[in-house]
């Protein structure tokens, strides 16, 4: 029986390859970082050799759905780096390669890498309905890895691991920006609410350290006018920090050490405020890699960490809500809902906050990625974007009038207004579910 595999044509890759020819030199760089990866990672060669091409996995992949491209298809996509793992590693590639089929790792696989395990979301739907629990998302990461040690990466990516180290932010502004974005959001509650709603930045002795976004701080302002009013609300002791402000970790995106330093700054700097609790915004990959991988990064830490969502829904009966009248539906961001465990808190959160909420299909695990997570979300690569979160489209189309598309996630928060835009749905908007709690919260003086 033919398979979607074997029916599927490979396409032009020409579009958004990185034109890059490989040295002499990177190729042994490179087999022996997979050789590293093949101790640290064990179920990435676990993966590699269970595969069956059954293609079930080809029909459940947004990416390879709204491109039609050989490569998008999961099992074909980690086939690029099971091709090598088999030329190089197993008795049989090195003996009989040519007959394995099994590739070398030269610049036209380096050209594929490229072009094709950035075509991934790191989604994980693909993992959700393989037989086998073969998760591609793990072989993109591990072959991004790989990459980035040779010292290729996207610009885009490069960019924002140079503002983070530089600011503590993604975005790559200084502590006086801060400062000033922090007084002109209180002035705006102030305007809007007549109470003095602080948010406060690098302050000693605080129980709680509250890791925004950087876009939801200085662009998606509304998010973040959310969190300070529920902590306004509660009567929390709470801060920002210039160091980290930011919940986005695009170390798990590309590099792994990369996402060590930064789980590592998240720890030195709740313990430098001393905080009891870190509190992540909406970011997904960024809840995934400080949920999983704080402790593995930096050893036992002293503080809980918890998502804001989960911490808002858990303080629901103490929150003056009215409903606002509006017909809403949530993207659930692939993070949480396949790796984060954050499913049911924003649903919670809507049913109180809004007149109408509507289910997307499918939905909770099974959702559709967006297409803008995995650090894609560069202005080069919006040609593919809009193909990749063609099935998204699809989805919200189905729903009928909506007034807004909750989308808790800073990528989705980039990526979905610009797919309404393409699919002719200008006059829907896209929101966190934060802005929405704002934007309900009844506050009164304390
Ligand atoms: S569903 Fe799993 S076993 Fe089947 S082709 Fe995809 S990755 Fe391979
Ligand atoms: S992780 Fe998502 S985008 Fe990547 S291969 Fe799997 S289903 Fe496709």
């Amino acid at each position: 029986m033919k398979t979607p595999m074997h029916m599927a044509k490979e396409k032009d890759t020409a579009t958004i390859g990185f034109p890059y020819v490989l040295e002499k030199d990177q190729q042994a760089v490179a087999l022996k970082k997979m050789q590293e990866l093949q101790s640290s990672m064990r179920s990435l060669v676990v993966m590699l050799e269970n595969c069956t091409k059954c293609g079930n996995c080809a029909k459940q992949c947004h990416s390879y759905l709204g491109t039609e491209d050989y490569y998008n298809i999961p099992a074909a996509r980690a086939e690029l780096m099971g091709g090598i793992y088999k030329r190089y590693f197993t008795w049989m590639g090195r003996t009989f390669a040519q007959l394995t089929g099994a590739g070398d790792f030269d610049t036209e696989t380096l050209s594929k890498w490229l072009t094709y395990f950035y075509q991934c979301n790191l989604c994980r739907r693909c993992a959700r309905f393989c037989p086998f629990g073969i998760d591609t998302a793990e072989v993109t990461i591990a072959a991004r890895h790989i990459l980035s040690e040779l010292g290729i990466m996207p610009k885009f990516i490069q960019g924002i691991v140079a503002n983070l180290k530089k600011t503590g932010n993604n975005m790559g502004l200084p502590k006086a920006a801060i400062l000033d974005c922090a007084e002109f959001l209180e002035a705006e509650m102030l305007e809007e609410t007549g109470l003095e709603i602080k948010i406060p930045l690098d302050k000693p002795n605080s129980d709680i350290l509250y890791i925004p976004s950087s876009t939801d701080f200085f662009v998606n302002s509304d998010t973040m006018i959310g969190v300070a009013k529920l902590f306004y609300h509660l009567g929390v002791n709470w801060t920002l920090s210039s160091e980290i402000l930011e919940a986005a970790n695009f170390g798990l995106l590309f590099n792994l050490n990369v996402m060590r330093d930064h789980n590592q700054r998240l720890k030195k700097v709740a313990n430098q405020v001393g905080a009891k609790l870190v509190i992540q915004g909406e970011c997904g990959h960024g809840w995934r890699a400080a949920k999983m991988y704080t402790e593995g990064s930096s050893g036992p830490v002293s503080f809980g960490l918890i998502h804001i969502l989960d911490y808002c829904a858990q303080h629901l009966d103490q929150l003056p809500l009215q409903k606002l009248p509006m017909r809403v539906t949530l993207h659930d961001p692939c993070n949480y809902a396949r790796a984060g465990e954050i499913i049911e808190q924003p649903r919670a959160i809507l049913r109180v906050c809004v007149a109408e909420f509507v289910e997307m299909t499918p939905a909770r695990e099974d959702n559709f990625c967006c297409g803008g997570g995995s650090g894609i979300l560069m202005d080069e690569m919006m040609d593919i974007r809009m193909k990749l979160g063609k099935k998204k489209a699809e989805q919200i189309r189905a729903l009928g009038k909506l007034d807004y598309v909750i989308a808790p996630c800073a990528s989705c928060k980039a990526q979905i207004p610009q797919l309404l835009k393409y699919y002719g749905m200008n006059e829907l908007s896209t929101s966190g579910v934060m802005d929405l709690v704002g934007k309900a919260i009844i506050l009164q003086k304390k």
